[in-house]
C-alpha cells in the first residue's frame, strides 16, 4: 500500500480534448503509470474528457477530478483560472464553454490568416486533423508550423510567430479573470489560479480575484524554483487560498514537470473540496465579502 502521507497528485492536466496529445484514457493510464492517485482533468474550456477519464481512473485506482481552464483576456497578463469540481453534465455552463470554445475556433482562423499573409501558410483543415475535435489552441497553430517546416521547432512556433508579441498573435474574445472565478463559482466548481507567475501585477489582481470567490492559489508547478513556491505559499496564507499544483502537462514535448512530477500534501484536495457551495462564503475571511452563496 502507498504512503498516505506523500504521493504524487496532479491538479493540472490536458488531453487531446483541447490541447494536449493523449486522449484522456492514455493520459489518465501514464499518470496511473507514474504513480498519481488523484489527477485532475484540466482541459482548455471543456469538460469532454472527464467521463471517460473518470471511467479509466476508477479501474485503474486514480481518483480523477473533473476541472477546466479557463484563459481569460484583460491587462493583467496571462491570468489562467481553473475551475475544479464541475459538472459535465451542467448544460448552463456547458453553453457558455461551447461560446469559448467558439471563440477559439474564429481565433485560429484569424491567425491562420495573419500567417499566410506573412508568408507562412497553413490550411486550417490541417490545424483541425492536428486537434482531432479538441478545442483549438495555438498548439495546434505550431504543430502545423512545425510540420510545414517553417520553424526548427514546436518551441520555435511560439518564440517567433505566434506568441503574444508576434506577428501573428490575436487576442481572444473570452471572458474578463472575474468573470472567469464567478463562472466557475456560480457552477458549483473551485475556482483557483494557474501558473500565478504569468499574471502582472499579481498584488494587485490577486486581491480582487479573491474577493470574487477565488479559492486557490497553483504554488507547486514546473517551472517554479523553491522560492517562487515559498513566495506564492505565502500568498496563499496571507489569502486564505489552498495551494494547488500540478504539472500542466500537455505531452506537446513543452517544458515543465512532467505528468505526476510534483507531490503535494493530499489534504490539498480535501481542502479545495472544503471550498465548494456555501463553505466558501461561510468562512469569516475578511476577503471574503460576497453576498453569502446559497447551498443548493
Ligand atoms: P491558446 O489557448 O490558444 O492561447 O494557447 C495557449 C496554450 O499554448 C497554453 O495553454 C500552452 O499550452 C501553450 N503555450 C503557450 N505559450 C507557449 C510556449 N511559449 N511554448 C509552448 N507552448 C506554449
Ligand atoms: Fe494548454
Ligand atoms: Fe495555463
Ligand atoms: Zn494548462
Amino acid at each position: 500500500m502507498s504512503d498516505p502521507l506523500a504521493y504524487a497528485i496532479d491538479l493540472h492536466t490536458h488531453s487531446l480534448r483541447s490541447d494536449g496529445a493523449l486522449s484522456p484514457v492514455e493520459l489518465v493510464r501514464r499518470a496511473a503509470g507514474r504513480g498519481v492517485l488523484i489527477q485532475a482533468l484540466s482541459d482548455h474550456d471543456t469538460l469532454a474528457g472527464v467521463a471517460e477519464a473518470i471511467a479509466e481512473g476508477e479501474r485503474l485506482g486514480v481518483r480523477v477530478i473533473p476541472a477546466t481552464e479557463l484563459n481569460t483576456e484583460s491587462e493583467w497578463g496571462d491570468v489562467h483560472i481553473l475551475g475544479y469540481f464541475l459538472d459535465p453534465a451542467d448544460q448552463a455552463l456547458e453553453e457558455r464553454l461551447r461560446w469559448l470554445r467558439e471563440n477559439r475556433g474564429r481565433r485560429i482562423e484569424l491567425m491562420v490568416e495573419r500567417l499566410a499573409t506573412l508568408g507562412f501558410p497553413v490550411t486550417l483543415e490541417r490545424v483541425h486533423a492536428i486537434a482531432q475535435g479538441g478545442a483549438l489552441g495555438r498548439p495546434h497553430l505550431a504543430q502545423a508550423l512545425l510540420e510545414a517546416g517553417y520553424v526548427p521547432s514546436y518551441d520555435e512556433a511560439f518564440r517567433t510567430l505566434i506568441s503574444k508579441e508576434s506577428p501573428a498573435y490575436v487576442a481572444r474574445v473570452g471572458l474578463t479573470p472575474h468573470e472567469a472565478v464567478r463562472l466557475v463559482r456560480d457552477h458549483g466548481g473551485v475556482p483557483a489560479l494557474a501558473h500565478p507567475f504569468t499574471a502582472d501585477r499579481l498584488e494587485i489582481v490577486l486581491p480582487q480575484l479573491v474577493d470574487a470567490g477565488l479559492a486557490g492559489i497553483e504554488c507547486y508547478y514546473g517551472s517554479h524554483g523553491v522560492a517562487d513556491t515559498v513566495r506564492y505559499l505565502a500568498l496563499a496564507a496571507r489569502y486564505d487560498l489552498v495551494p494547488t499544483g500540478g504539472s500542466d502537462f500537455h505531452g506537446r514535448g513543452e517544458h515543465g514537470a512532467p505528468l505526476g512530477g510534483l507531490w503535494m500534501p493530499p489534504a490539498t484536495v480535501d481542502a479545495l473540496g472544503s471550498r465548494r457551495r456555501s463553505a466558501h462564503a461561510l468562512e469569516a475571511s475578511p476577503y471574503h465579502d460576497l453576498p453569502v452563496e446559497r447551498p443548493n
